[in-house]
Parts: C-alpha cells; sequence; structure tokens
C-alpha cells in the first residue's frame, strides 16, 4: 500500500498547464487547490502538510527540506505544466525531523486533518479532507521533550517601543512556552543589546518598522537570524490592555501590576505571537513578572563571552564557569543556576537571602544529600504541564506530574520544622501549597506502565473506573471466545491449520491454505457458512456471521473502554491546568531547593567559601582561583592551581577602589588572574559561595571585560577596531561601582600608538571612572603612572629564570616586571633556534639606550639575519663539552676509584 496516499484523495495532474510553477491555484486540483491557500497564509514557514501517515512538503518547500533533512526528493503528479517537487517525513518520526529544521533556523507550519478522510468522502469522491494549521513550531515556541535541552530555557522574546517624550521607549518581554514563565523589563538604545544577550532568547520578535530602523542595525546584527520581524500591530500599545485581558480571561489586567506604555507594547507583542504560533491552544503562562531596571549585574555581551559564562568560546558548554559550577540534579534546576549566573543580583540583602540558603544546606550535608535523592525523582513539572495545556501532552506527562507532585510532597515532609532561612521557607511553603487532590487524583487514575500516546490506552490502571473494567474484560474475554472458535471452526472442517487472524482492514477472518478451498466453498451449506472475503496467492479468507458479530462487540468494547480511558485523561489534564499557578509554583520551589543544596555540595567538595556582599567599594579576594581552570589543572593532573590574592578595596580614608596594573610574561597567568576575579564577583552575586578562601565584595554594578583579541570580520571591524570599540564602551559607561577587567589595550597597533592609548585609557579610568579595574599590559613604561595615580598599584607575575629557561610561577606579587620573557615563551613554543637567536640579538640591540626604538639604526647596527645564520651551528665550546661531561656524571652510583677517573676525565676535557 502506498501510505503516502493513504487518504485515497483525488490528485490527478490538472490538464491545463501553466508557463511557470507559480503557486497559483488555478488550474491545480483540488487537494492542491488547499495546498496552495495553506501554504499562502504561512510564507515563511516550511508547511508540514499531512497525508495519512506523512506530512508532506511540495515545491520550494519540498526542495529546502529535503536538503536541510538528507531526504529523498520525489515528485507528486504536475502543477502548471511541471512536475511537483516533493518529499515527507513519517508522522511518528516528525519530532526528529522538526529538530533538525528548527536547528537549522527554519519555522515549520504543521497542518493537520481536521476529520476523518471517510467524513469527507461522504460529501463526493472528490472532495477533499478538511485541513489546517494547528501549531507554527518556531525555535522559540518549542515544547517537546525531544526538542528541547532539559537543562536550557527556551525563551522566544519581544521587543516593545514607543515614543515616551523625545526619546524613544524600548522594553522586552520574554516567554519560555514549556514552563510558562513571563518576565518583562524596560530597557533603552544603548543597553538594549546586553539585555537580549542575558535572556539569549532563541527569537526575537520585532515590529516590522523597528526591524527596519538603521539606527538598531548593530543590534540586530549581533543577534543575527534569531530576530523575526512582525506585523506591527501585534505590539500596540493602545489595545495591549484588551489583549491581555482576553488571554487571561479577566477583566482587566489592572491587577498584574503597573506597566509602562513599552512593556505593555513588549507584552502585547509576546502574548501576540503565542497566539499566532500556538493557534487554538493556550499555555498555561504565568502573569507577566516586571523585572526592576538596575536588579541585576549589568554584563555587556563582550564580556558576557569573554568570560565564557554558559558557553566556551568555541559554543560549547564544555569548558564554561557554568559547567564547572553545576551540582544540580534535576532540569529545572539547571535552567535556574544557568539564569541565576547570566543575572547575578545588585541588592546586597537579596543576595544574602540566597547565601544563607546555599549555607544552610552547607552547614548540613546529610539532609542536603537526602532532598537531592528526593529531587532526582522529580521530573519536570512544569513542562509536562504546558505540553498537557497545549493539548500536546500524553499519558507520561500525567506520570510525570504524579511523581512530580510525589516527590514535592515527600521534600515538603523532609524540611518539616527545620529551621529554614526565608528563601527556603518560601520554597517549602511554594510546595505546600500544592493542592492534595490532584495527586491522589493522579495516583488513583494511572496505572504503573504508561504508554507514549493517549490513544494507545491502557494507562488508567484497574479498579479506577468500573464500565471500563468492564469493557476491558469484555473485550479480553472475547479475545478467549475467539480462540474458543478458532477450535470449534477445525473441528468443524477438520482444518488442521485453519486460523482465525486479524488485520486493519479486514479486521477479524478465517484463513485456510488454498489446497483446503473444497471445504470452504464446495457446497451451497459451506458457502453459506462461510462468506468470502479475499482470495490469497496461497490462502483464502471467510468470515460467518458468529464472528463478525464478535468482531463488532470487540471492537465496540475496545472502543468504548478508549473512549473512558480518554474522557479520565481529559478531566485529569483539566484538573491539572486548573492548578496551574500552584504547580508552577512548586515547579520554582523545586528548583529554588535544588539549586541552593548543589550549590552548598560545590562549596563542600570544591573548597569554596561564602563570600561577603555589602554596599561598600571593597574587592579583597583571598587566596581565589579560577574554578574552570583549576577543575581543568585537576582533571588533567598537571600542577596544582595557584591561589592569588586580589585587593582592589579604597585605602585610607579613600572613597574609591583601587586599580591594579598587572605586568608579567605571556603565559604567566595574567588572563586567567583577570578573568577568576571577574568570576568571582559573577558567583557572589549569583548567590554562590566563591573559589577563594575569603572574598569581601562591595556590590559590582556593572562588570565590564575586555579580554583577548578577536576580530569582527563579518560586521567589517578589525581585532584593533573591535578592541577600541569595547575600550569605549568600557570608557564611557563605567561608574564608581564597576569592576572593570582590562587585557592588553592597544596591541594591535604600533608601538608608540598602542602605549599611548593604554597610557591615556589608564588616566581616564583613574581620574574619571574612578572603578575598581585590573590592567593587564605588555607595556612596562606604564609601570611609572604608579608613583603619579595614587590608587595604582604594581602588581606582577612572577617568574623564574633556571638555566635560562622561564619557571611560571603563576603567583601575582606586588611590584613591576623587569621584562616581557616573550623571546623565552617563544622559544618554549618550538620557533627555531635561529630565529629565536636572532631574536635575542635583536631584543640587546633595541635594549640598549642608544638604538631604543630606532629602527633605520638598527638596520645598520645589526648583522644581516643571513650573516647571523651563517655563523651557526657554533662549534661547541669547552665549557659547553665540560657541561656535557659533567651532566652525563652520577656521583650517587659511583665507587670513589670511579670518582678519581671521572675527575682526571674532566681535567683531560678541559685541557689541563
Ligand atoms: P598570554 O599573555 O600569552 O595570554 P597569560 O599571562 O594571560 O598569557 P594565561 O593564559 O592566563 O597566561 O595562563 C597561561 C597558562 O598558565 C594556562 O595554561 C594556565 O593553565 C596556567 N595558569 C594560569 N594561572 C595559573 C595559576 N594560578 N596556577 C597554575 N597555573 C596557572
Amino acid at each position: 500500500m502506498d501510505m503516502r496516499s493513504g487518504n485515497g484523495e483525488v490528485d490527478t495532474p490538472s490538464p491545463q498547464g501553466g508557463g511557470g510553477i507559480a503557486l497559483v491555484a488555478a488550474g491545480a486540483t483540488p487537494m492542491m487547490e488547499q495546498y496552495i491557500e495553506i501554504k499562502a497564509a504561512n510564507p515563511d514557514c516550511l508547511l508540514f502538510y499531512r497525508m495519512g501517515d506523512f506530512y508532506e512538503l511540495f515545491f520550494d518547500d519540498a526542495e529546502l527540506a529535503s536538503k536541510a533533512l538528507g531526504i529523498a526528493l520525489t515528485k507528486r503528479g504536475k502543477h502548471q505544466g511541471h512536475d511537483i517537487p516533493m518529499c515527507g517525513v513519517p508522522v511518528h518520526a516528525a519530532d526528529d525531523y522538526l529538530q533538525k529544521l528548527i536547528a537549522q533556523g527554519f519555522r515549520v507550519a504543521v497542518c493537520e486533518q481536521l476529520e476523518d478522510p471517510a467524513e469527507a468522502k461522504k460529501r463526493g469522491s472528490k472532495s477533499v479532507v478538511k485541513r489546517d494549521v494547528i501549531r507554527l513550531v518556531t525555535p522559540g515556541t518549542i515544547t517537546e521533550e525531544k526538542l528541547l535541552a532539559p537543562s536550557e530555557a527556551s525563551y522566544f522574546m519581544a521587543l516593545g517601543r514607543v515614543k515616551g517624550g523625545s526619546e524613544n521607549a524600548y522594553a522586552l518581554a520574554w516567554i519560555d512556552i514549556s514552563t510558562g514563565t513571563f518576565r518583562v523589563a524596560e530597557s533603552s538604545e544603548e543597553r538594549l543589546a546586553t539585555d537580549i544577550f542575558r535572556v539569549d532568547p532563541k527569537e526575537l520578535i520585532v515590529a516590522e518598522p523597528v526591524f527596519r530602523d538603521e539606527a538598531l542595525k548593530p543590534v540586530f546584527d549581533i543577534i543575527g537570524r534569531v530576530a523575526n520581524p512582525q506585523p506591527a500591530a501585534l505590539f500596540d500599545s493602545a489595545t495591549a490592555a484588551a489583549r491581555i485581558a482576553r488571554f487571561y480571561d479577566v477583566a482587566t489586567p489592572d491587577s498584574f501590576g503597573a506597566f509602562s506604555r513599552s512593556e505593555l507594547s513588549a507584552i502585547s507583542g509576546a502574548i501576540a505571537y503565542v497566539e499566532k504560533t500556538q493557534k487554538a491552544e493556550r499555555p498555561p503562562l504565568a502573569r507577566p513578572e516586571r523585572e526592576e531596571n538596575g536588579a541585576t549585574l549589568f554584563i555587556d555581551p563582550a564580556t558576557r563571552s569573554n568570560l565564557e559564562l554558559l558557553r566556551s568560546m568555541s559554543g560549547s558548554r564544555e569548558g564554561s564557569l557554568y559547567r564547572a559550577v553545576d551540582r544540580t540534579v534535576t532540569g529545572a534546576g539547571a535552567r535556574l543556576l544557568a539564569e541565576r549566573l547570566t543575572a547575578p543580583l545588585t541588592d546586597p540583602s537579596a543576595i544574602d537571602a540566597r547565601l544563607d540558603a546555599v549555607a544552610f544546606f552547607a552547614a548540613d550535608p546529610d539532609l542536603a544529600d537526602r532532598l537531592r535523592e528526593k529531587l532526582k525523582a522529580a521530573p519536570d513539572i512544569a513542562r509536562a504541564l504546558s505540553r498537557l495545556a497545549l493539548n500536546r501532552g500524553g499519558p507520561r506527562d500525567l506520570g510525570a506530574l504524579k511523581s512530580g507532585l510525589g516527590a514535592a510532597a515527600g521534600i515538603a515532609a523532609l524540611l518539616d520544622g527545620a529551621l529554614l532561612p526565608q528563601e527556603l521557607v518560601a520554597a517549602r511553603a511554594g510546595l505546600e501549597a500544592l493542592p492534595a487532590g490532584l495527586y491522589d487524583h493522579l495516583s488513583q487514575a494511572l496505572a504503573e506502565e504508561l504508554p507514549l500516546l493517549k490513544r494507545d490506552g491502557g494507562f488508567v490502571r484497574e479498579g479506577y473506573n468500573a464500565e471500563l473494567d468492564e469493557m476491558r474484560a469484555l473485550r479480553d474475554q472475547s479475545r478467549r471466545v475467539i480462540a474458543g472458535m478458532e477450535r470449534d471452526l477445525i473441528d468443524e472442517t477438520g482444518i488442521r491449520s485453519l486460523k482465525i487472524r486479524h488485520n486493519n482492514v479486514l479486521g477479524y477472518y478465517i484463513e485456510v491454505t488454498a489446497n483446503h478451498q473444497a471445504i470452504m466453498t464446495g457446497s451451497d451449506a459451506a458457502k453459506a457458512r462461510f462468506i468470502h472475503r479475499q482470495t490469497m496467492a496461497n490462502a483464502m479468507r471467510f468470515t460467518t456471521t458468529e464472528l463478525a458479530e464478535l468482531e463488532s462487540k470487540i471492537a465496540n468494547a475496545a472502543d468504548r473502554a478508549l473512549s473512558i480511558e480518554l474522557a479520565g485523561f481529559d478531566r485529569l489534564v483539566s484538573e491539572a491546568v486548573g492548578e496551574a499557578e500552584a504547580i508552577r509554583r512548586a515547579a520554582e520551589a523545586l528548583a529554588i531547593l535544588d539549586v541552593s543544596a548543589a550549590l552548598a555540595v560545590l562549596a563542600r567538595t570544591e573548597n569554596y567559601a561564602r563570600p561577603v556582599v555589602d554596599d561598600s567599594l571593597n574587592f579583597h579576594i583571598v587566596a581565589g582561583r579560577h574554578p574552570v581552570v583549576e577543575q581543568a589543572h585537576r582533571r588533567l593532573a598537571t600542577e596544582p592551581f595557584v591561589a592569588n590574592d586580589c585587593d582592589l578595596s579604597p585605602e585610607g580614608n579613600g572613597r574609591n577602589g583601587a586599580i591594579w596594573l598587572l605586568t608579567g610574561p605571556n603565559m604567566g597567568g595574567k588572563s586567567t588572574f583577570l578573568r577568576q576575579n571577574a568570576v568571582i564577583a559573577i558567583l557572589a552575586q549569583a548567590g554562590s559561595f566563591v573559589p577563594a578562601t575569603s572574598a569581601h565584595i562591595g556590590v559590582v554594578d556593572r562588570l565590564f571585560s575586555r579580554v583577548g583579541a578577536s576580530d569582527d570580520l563579518a560586521r567589517g571591524r578589525s581585532t584593533f577596531m573591535v578592541e577600541m570599540v569595547e575600550t569605549a564602551a568600557i570608557l564611557n559607561q563605567a561608574g564608581e561601582r564597576a569592576l572593570v577587567i582590562l587585557d592588553e589595550i592597544g596591541r594591535g597597533t604600533a608601538t608608540f600608538d598602542g602605549l599611548s592609548i593604554a597610557w591615556a585609557a589608564m588616566e581616564y579610568l583613574h581620574e574619571k571612572n574612578r572603578c575598581r579595574a585590573i590592567f593587564a599590559t605588555h607595556f612596562h613604561e606604564m609601570t611609572a603612572l604608579a608613583g603619579k595615580l595614587p590608587r595604582l598599584h604594581n602588581v606582577t607575575m612572577r617568574v623564574k629564570e633556571w638555566e635560562g629557561e622561564v619557571v611560571f610561577l603563576h603567583e601575582v606579587a606586588r611590584g613591576a616586571a623587569d621584562r616581557s620573557y616573550g623571546v623565552q615563551v617563544a622559544r618554549l613554543a618550538g620557533l627555531p633556534d635561529a630565529v629565536v637567536q636572532r631574536a635575542k640579538e635583536v631584543l640587546h640591540q633595541l635594549e640598549t639606550s642608544e638604538t631604543s626604538g630606532k629602527a633605520d639604526r638598527l638596520v645598520d647596527d645589526l648583522p644581516l639575519f643571513s650573516a647571523a645564520m651563517r655563523r651557526e651551528p657554533a662549534k661547541p665550546t669547552q665549557s659547553d663539552e665540560l657541561a656535557k661531561a659533567l651532566a652525563e656524571l652520577n656521583p650517587d652510583e659511583m665507587t670513589p676509584r670511579e670518582a678519581l677517573d671521572a675527575l682526571y676525565r674532566l681535567k683531560g676535557v678541559a685541557g689541563g
């Protein structure tokens, strides 16, 4: 059977040929006409057009999808005289294909059959099954377990903009449909990119005119194809209140809080996009929750990626801060931890509340372990609930709710009576507020083993519903009756190989091999008794009146059983959706407990300390470490990580923090030190203990880092340009509460240019920004600034020189590096010896004052490279040979006599 035309729909080629293969309905088959109409309504999506057991794609969609999915491109009929390209994916495997398409940035409109093909047939043999798009699958609106990463939030974000006075006012609203989270915050043109990057949405919905605004082009360029222009009407702030009220089914959204016009515009855009993509279904969204501006640490996009918070530079989670500190045991916990790391707080008391929760579990490891055991058994209830509410859930989602609610009750009991800190008291209250009835109903109704799809039935427990049990018994009993009937028929006909079988087309039938035909059809009596159904190559199929009757009884019982189960399913779903608010609260509480206990485990196993975070401008870290580098060293069993202090606190009666000017060789550990201090600030303000013996941090409001060189060729910016743009942003924005990490400013240009820029930037930071900063540089000349700028201190990465080799101690010490060791590092890296020797000569000349900086004099004074090369290889000197001979001796292994002989030999080498 050709499953693809399983509907038996009429699809004969159109007799009229057209010129091109333009999608015009005229002259198309009725089915193609329907396809073209639906496709026209969804031009920016690939259309998954349901035909029987397949989703089919036609025309350009087919060509795009077959390439993107690596599946065969075929054809089906003709349109306007041309073959219609087609490809298809089986419905049961559609999730996998959707995942691939979404990952490649496609959006997909899923078009389903809205009636049974049999219904359509009743309207006439040429009629087309009713179809329509039931959902748009887009990168930011997916809910399927298979398509979502358990530990990653899946946000889409809407950007609202309105004229507010003379300026434009901006706001962002972001929704995770898979969990119901809905947040909104004001923004500004200057912070837009930063605010968007913090949330890292999978899609950004923007009104068309805003999308076309040249001033915002740089923002959309950085965000790339994630930005998705939509009609401006979706963002209308004037009708937003009505849209919100309609969505939440309330008379007015006044009780939701006071939102600015730009916030209303963003909220409206976000809700409109939910409606547009989910069609008739409504996810159980929380009410939009407002985030105060300034409540979180401002980290610009460059800093975010430099510090590798959630992903390393290569784009993977491996090597990121998140990976190094994540000890959570649930997906929801992992998502909350990631969110905390990307949005650390700025209010010391809120930070302390989180730290109290971590400290509580750190002090009671046994309780933390028992909690984590229970959490491991708690499935992702927020995501299960969303799927159920969107009519995409199955019995296993109900099962997940049941286990989750059960675990929540167990955890509430575990924490009962404990003297909890404030954040955990709130979490426990969230668990206790769960309605007991729902858990009981789920437990009573659901069987132990649950099928994936509700239409498979069998998920309702025996004993739950008397009628269901009766129908099942009838169905199962009838099956036994069939087995009996088969035995009777064998006796009656004498055909030992006679079988009663079942398939979807014929239902139940009696099958005999062809050589027994005579027995079944030989007499009139036999003919009357055995009704012929089908003749196969080697077999014949019949039915009897009793078999047909029994069959309809079985089918009815099975149908009735399934419909009872489905009704039960719907009842449980609507009960669960009715409790959405409480379930979401409990899910949040479980996530908070998971994160708090996980951070306690981290602190215990990695030896982290509780930081003091307050309103001061201190920044005093004792024995700080870099969490990622430290763990990597341990894993690779290389030398242990060397802890370092950092103190940028105001001194004496000073009101501003200090700046450290860090010099030292390449590979000395400068970048690691810079980053580790930024990371410690992030961890502390995210509410985690920190990798240090102690840390006292006056809250940082903005964190800037300019670390490492990267170019941005796609946007036409050289390495140096990127560096200058980032530096400009820092000097323009950093206030006295900021923490600034600058690595190697001015490296990308000529030495004197670079030095001048670095010099001026440093003076500006000290005099104007007056913020806490660490400034790493290779320009030793700058260390002289410490004599002039009172809050500037020189520190250096210590090295030892041993037998002409540099040994990195990775220790930060007061003072300035005496030299760079660049040539030594180059040698370690394996530069050819001749180049290293030559570089030493050039360096020597450069360092002598007469030739300093004058390249033309250098060219005269230094012999040419080729001349230097010619001198090689130098003959081994006497001292080289002596050293070699000495090195070969091993005094511990020698007898006195051998030692004396060796001494004579050495004298010989020395020519004495
Ligand atoms: P460059 O100027 O070439 O970028 P750098 O001075 O910034 O070098 P890093 O990149 O920070 O040096 O570190 C160089 C190496 O030293 C890394 O491989 C790192 O593992 C190791 N290292 C850095 N800091 C420490 C430390 N505190 N203890 C032990 N090893 C360290």
